[in-house]
């Protein structure tokens, strides 16, 4: 398989928070030409075997993934992991304790919003809620446009749940380190996702990415519904210097919402090791 490929190994259904199901995405992705493809929920990977099972009933090759939560140098990062195999216990153990805090952050979230006039935020989110393990700033978005607070959930971002914002609530998630050796330990491939979305300096940024190697990291997002073109250079270039494989893949959540559908991206370039070179074996 060369750089011309219709992959897309990043989406999330409602096992996360995505609004479609392991299946709806399935047929999704097939109907857009998808040649491969990985579903990689939020911490978690309870929709795996549908998704694996309705990929193979669509015709389309299939990676297990997850898109695991990182605190580093007091931000979040999300780092891919495909290929795993989503029944290795030291994974699940690490997912777990990952989605653990997310209960009492979304409390913490709805008091900031009372706070500032916004009642019953936690109540309306849950309704949004697919997975109970899985509450995420998204479904307070779309409750808050329900509510009629922001006519968008980009606006609900950007007016009440971005750093900085009276909903926002500081959480520290799994370190760079766990999040690699937990995919690596399950049979996967690590991959930073969409690196151009983070506010790091340059050193910051460098330490990110040599820290990451050195935990044994070996890919990152270069052509991603997150990143503008201009980004898919710069980190086409970032993955050739730092000896990194490049991924791409849309970050699809909703119809209603993503910018970008399953498989509608251009291709990688092809003077990139595309990421599905290290996932052969792991491809169902
Ligand atoms: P959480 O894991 O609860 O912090 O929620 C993070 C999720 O919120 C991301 O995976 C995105 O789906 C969504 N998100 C983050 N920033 C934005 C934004 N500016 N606009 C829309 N959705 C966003
Ligand atoms: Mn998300
Ligand atoms: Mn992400
Ligand atoms: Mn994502």
């Amino acid at each position: 398989m060369n750089s011309i490929l219709n992959a897309d190994l990043h989406c999330h259904s409602v096992v996360s928070d995505g609004t479609l199901t392991p299946e709806e995405l399935a047929a999704r992705a097939a109907a857009n030409g998808v040649e491969l493809w990985a579903l990689t929920d939020h911490d978690e990977v309870g929709g795996q075997e549908r998704a694996a099972a309705a990929a193979k009933a669509c015709g389309i090759r299939y990676v297990c993934g997850v898109e695991i939560s990182v605190t580093f140098l007091n931000q979040t990062v999300h780092i891919l992991g495909l290929g795993i195999d989503p029944e290795n216990a030291a994974l699940c153990a690490g997912l777990t304790a990952t989605r653990g805090g997310r209960t009492a952050r979304a409390r913490d979230m709805a008091a900031e919003l009372a706070r500032v006039g916004i009642p019953g935020v936690f109540e309306g989110a849950l309704k949004y809620v697919g997975n109970p393990e899985l509450i995420s700033r998204s479904h307070f978005a779309r409750y808050l446009v329900e509510a009629g607070v922001c006519p968008d959930t980009n606006a609900v971002f950007r007016k009440y749940l971005a750093a900085g914002k009276p909903g926002y609530v500081p959480h520290r998630w799994a370190t760079l380190g766990d999040a690699v050796a937990w995919i690596t330990g399950a049979g996967g491939v690590a991959v930073i996702a969409h690196p151009a979305r983070y506010k790091f300096s340059a050193n910051e940024e460098f330490a990110l990415f040599t820290e990451f190697k050195g935990h044994g990291g070996a890919g990152v997002e270069v052509v991603t519904g997150s990143h503008t073109s201009a980004e898919y250079l710069t980190y086409g270039a970032a993955a050739s210097d730092y000896g990194l494989a490049a991924s791409r893949g849309s970050d699809f959540h909703s119809p209603d919402e993503s910018h970008t559908d399953l498989g509608s991206l251009p291709y990688l370039p092809g003077s990139l090791t595309p990421v599905w070179e290290l996932l052969a074996s792991r491809i169902h």
